[in-house]
């Protein structure tokens, strides 16, 4: 069977995913119709691009090995078929700099457009506050020369005459409980009842064309680490609607601060003298230093909470809270006359202990 994908790629039925690739990556050079003219590389080319969206896809690879050809073809569409298929994305994957500009051959002339996933990594502190970032995605953006509706400026909307403009057709099918009347979206003009006498010259009547586009995006106070946030209609266009731009968020880990849920924790290393008898200390907040007192006799490790000076929490006003760990600071060299004054406290402070003020300690 001269139309089994096997065949097509010329690789055996066990072939490695290595293999087919290869096959693959011959054969589409081979009939690139960007080398080839006529309407039959153009048909070889695309069996070639078919086969290998199904034979080098495990799953889909594992579906047709066990329907065969001939029931795989009934049970899937071409829209089926070339679903998660990107050959500009293959091509580049295989390490060719090749762009296949759009519209050339029809994929799924009737699909949704693709969705793309964007990875962005933020500092925490964009995290934490929100930022306004402008990405670069390579996309099927809305072709400018016929504003995305596929036709040439100023072509006239003719109607389609093999669904008279309904944009569906009827069709008799044979089956087991007789001759059933289905309806189907017309082929010709892809539902829409009428087409453009002239096609779009750039987009060859797809109304979107293969380009790197800038895209803004504001970032909302709060995401966290393995965020995914969804700008629609941003992905790959489509004339029967846009795919959508997820953009996956990683964030950096942070010197200072350490977030859990809408808290954030840091510590702060007190000098010993403030801690015995008290006084301000400046810690960072999200805002910037912050400057609070602490109480004499402050102990080491005591905790000291900053109400809603945590996280946004995310898309409300409201905020976490910032919990600041007090280390007592002891310095680590001290000069003659340091030493002399801390041999004085111990002496006093070893002595009577009668008329000792006591702390309160929070
Ligand atoms: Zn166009
Ligand atoms: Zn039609």
């Amino acid at each position: 069977m001269s139309d089994d994908f096997y065949n097509i790629l010329g690789v055996s039925k066990t072939a490695s995913q290595d293999e087919i690739k290869k096959a693959y990556r011959e054969l589409a050079l081979k009939y690139h119709p960007d080398r080839n003219s006529g309407k039959d590389a153009e048909e070889k080319f695309k069996k070639i691009n078919e086969a290998y969206a199904v034979l080098g896809n495990e799953d889909k690879r594992k579906q047709y090995d066990a329907y065969g050809p001939e029931r795989f073809n009934q049970q899937y569409s071409e829209e089926d078929i070339f679903r998660g298929f990107n050959i500009n994305d293959i091509f580049k994957d295989m390490g060719f700099n090749i762009d296949f500009g759009n519209g050339r051959f029809s994929y799924g002339e009737n699909a949704r457009g693709n969705d793309i996933i964007y990875r962005m990594r933020l500092s925490f502190m964009e995290s934490a506050k929100g930022v306004d970032k402008a990405i670069e995605v390579k996309h099927i953006g809305k072709c400018t020369n016929c504003s995305g509706s596929g036709g040439e400026p100023g072509s006239k909307v003719v109607k389609c005459n093999i669904c008279r403009g309904s944009g569906s057709v009827r069709r008799v099918v044979n089956t087991f409980f007789g001759a059933m009347q289905t309806v189907t979206t017309c082929n010709e003009c892809g539902g829409a009842g009428s087409f453009f006498e002239k096609k779009c010259k750039e987009c060859r009547g797809k109304g979107g064309v293969y380009k790197t586009e800038k895209v803004d995006v504001k970032i909302p106070p709060g995401v966290k680490d393995g965020m995914r946030l969804r700008l629609e209609e941003m992905g790959d266009y489509s004339k029967h609607g846009s795919g959508s731009i997820y953009i996956d968020i990683a964030v950096t880990k942070d010197e200072t601060f350490e977030r859990e849920g809408d808290n954030i924790y840091t510590t702060f290393k007190v000098p010993f003298y403030t801690a015995i008898i008290g006084g301000d200390i400046e810690v960072p907040t999200l805002d910037g230093v912050k400057k609070i007192s602490i109480s004499p006799g402050t102990q080491n490790n005591s905790e000291i909470k900053l109400k809603n000076q945590g996280i946004r929490r995310l898309g409300t006003q409201s905020y976490g809270d910032e919990i600041v760990t007090l280390e007592i600071d002891i310095p680590k060299t001290i000069t003659k006359q340091e030493e002399d004054l801390i041999k004085q406290f111990k002496d006093i402070h070893g002595a009577s202990p009668k008329d000792k003020k006591k702390f309160n300690i929070f």
